[in-house]
């Protein structure tokens, strides 16, 4: 008898829990992969997401092949198809056991649980492993067994566990041949367009998010002074290979402790790297403690009060990269043109739409996760109740980035700015960052470039009063 894994968001030989104990169990296995596209669609999965998960899907079909694993893979709509997929390739195949890694999204645990009631009434013994994140979510609590709500007291529980998480887990050896064609990996899904993925900026496989990390931990101790600087590679371009799961947190973790000398804090710039890690595993943990907010609530329930716009001309100029501001308009470019912002235009760009132009916090976390090739429910939404100010440890409301401000600290030269944006390519650099001086350039050189879609101030204290009659 055989073993099927059924890989989902693990698309990965080496450090991969279920396939590691699988081959452990087994001397045979077969690799199963399910596309649902009706489910990605509702899940609002991006084309640039969905085209990077086939690439991988064809790495690592590739990688299992020379491991004598054949990786089968189906077509269905949505999650509700999947016990009968994987029970009947169980059958056919032979496998009287099936091994996955879990995952926390609600719709994905409830087609987990459904999966495994099927297993089990054929006879299918069901293993599943924790490998998504570090630190198991159930596994940190407070004093009175609840969720954690705010980072901080959560960072000092994760600091005494993560250790035990760090270990990494090695490529099965080659298993038994088995007699199984492997399965073509699809070109084209209906409802998706991959005419415009960045393959180039996004090279698929295990070899380049390894060749990613190992380079990034020559850069990691310079990671403070660099990752809010958007025209720098200043941070490690690693969240689509974590959201495939082409890369483990493991992995990441253990190359910073390996430069820590053994440790979990070092350098500033590590220590800060390692916090990173831990937000995207909070991040999961409050989507599994407090799972209203991955059902469009926000973790403050009283923000529900809040009277957003939802005007869509100023949408549409946001979701374009043609509000006026240069810093957010050239964040909406990178985004619409490779898949992927910069984290600290993510902050400057979610807190433009949900404070200056008041629009609810949903639209924008929707159009974020229809475009980005990293695009992850907790981690997404984890960012934009923050910047809005309706999740945990959420920035407190009258903090509102100044756009102005914001891109005179971090893009002064305007480098990254006029890369976005070459229209402005004639403006003074010292013009980008003020309102009065930018209108008067555009003016002189006769520039393409909209006015401002709202006044920073009137934006603000419109933003402040809905905040304050709650
Ligand atoms: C509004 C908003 C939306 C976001 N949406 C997503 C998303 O859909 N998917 C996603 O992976 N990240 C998201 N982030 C977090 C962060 O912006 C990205 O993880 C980061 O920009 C990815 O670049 P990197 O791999 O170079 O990160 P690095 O700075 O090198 O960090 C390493 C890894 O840590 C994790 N990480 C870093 N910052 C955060 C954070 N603030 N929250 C959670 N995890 C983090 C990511 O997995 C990242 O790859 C969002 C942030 C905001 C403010």
């Amino acid at each position: 008898m055989s073993t099927l894994v059924w890989f989902r968001r693990d698309l990965r030989v080496h450090d991969n829990s279920a396939l590691h104990s699988a081959a452990k169990a087994s001397d045979s296995i077969v690799g199963l992969f399910v596309i649902t596209p009706k489910q990605w669609k509702e899940h609002d999965d991006a084309d640039a997401k969905v085209s990077f998960w086939l690439e991988n899907l064809r790495c690592l079909s590739e990688e299992l092949e020379k491991l004598n694993i054949p990786l089968l893979v189906e077509v269905c709509d949505s999650f509700g198809d999947t016990p009968k997929i994987v029970v009947d390739a169980a059958k056919k195949h032979d496998c009287s056991q099936l091994f996955f890694n879990r995952e926390y999204e609600v719709n994905e645990r409830r087609r987990d649980g459904l999966v495994t009631e099927a297993a089990n009434v054929e006879g299918i013994e069901v293993h599943s492993f924790h490998d998504r994140i570090i630190v198991p979510p159930s596994e940190i609590e407070t004093k009175d067994g609840r969720f954690y709500g705010v980072f901080t007291p959560y960072r000092r529980v994760w600091d005494t566990k993560a250790m035990d998480y760090a270990k990494v887990l090695s490529k099965p050896k080659p298993l038994k041949v088995l007699k199984i064609d492997r399965s073509p990996i699809p070109e084209s899904i209906e409802g998706f367009d991959f005419s415009d993925a960045r393959s180039d900026l996004w090279v698929p496989g295990e070899a380049e998010a390894k060749k990613r990390l190992k380079k990034f931990a020559t850069r990691i101790d310079g990671y403070n002074d660099w990752r809010d600087i958007p025209s720098t590679a200043g941070t490690s371009l690693l969240s689509p290979y974590l959201v495939a799961g082409v890369i483990s947190p493991r992995q990441c973790l253990a190359a910073a402790i390996k430069h820590n000398g053994g440790s979990l804090s070092g350098s500033e710039g590590s220590t800060t790297w390692i916090s990173e890690l831990t937000w995207r595993d909070f991040y999961s943990h409050v989507m599994v403690g407090f799972p209203r907010v991955s059902r469009n609530q926000p973790f403050k329930e009283k923000t529900n009060r809040i009277p957003w716009r939802y005007d869509e001309s100023d949408f549409e100029a946001w979701c374009q990269g043609r509000t006026g501001y240069p810093i957010v308009d050239a964040g909406m470019r990178q985004l619409n043109q490779t898949g992927w912002m910069h984290n600290r235009l993510r902050m400057v760009t979610a807190m433009f739409l949900t404070k200056n132009l008041l629009i609810d916090w949903r639209w924008g976390e929707r159009y974020f996760m229809r475009k980005l090739v990293d695009g992850d429910l907790a981690a997404n939404n984890g960012g934009w109740q923050w910047s809005a100010s309706t999740g945990t440890d959420s920035v407190p409301y009258f903090r509102i980035f100044n756009p102005f401000s914001q891109s005179k600290r971090f893009d002064k030269d305007g480098a990254f700015i006029k890369k976005l944006c070459p229209e402005l390519e004639p403006v003074p650099s010292p013009a980008l960052h003020d309102a009065k001086k930018l209108s008067n350039a555009i003016e002189e050189h006769a520039v393409d470039y909209p006015a401002y879609v709202v006044d920073y101030k009137e934006g603000r204290e419109r933003a402040l009063a809905a905040f304050k009659s709650l």
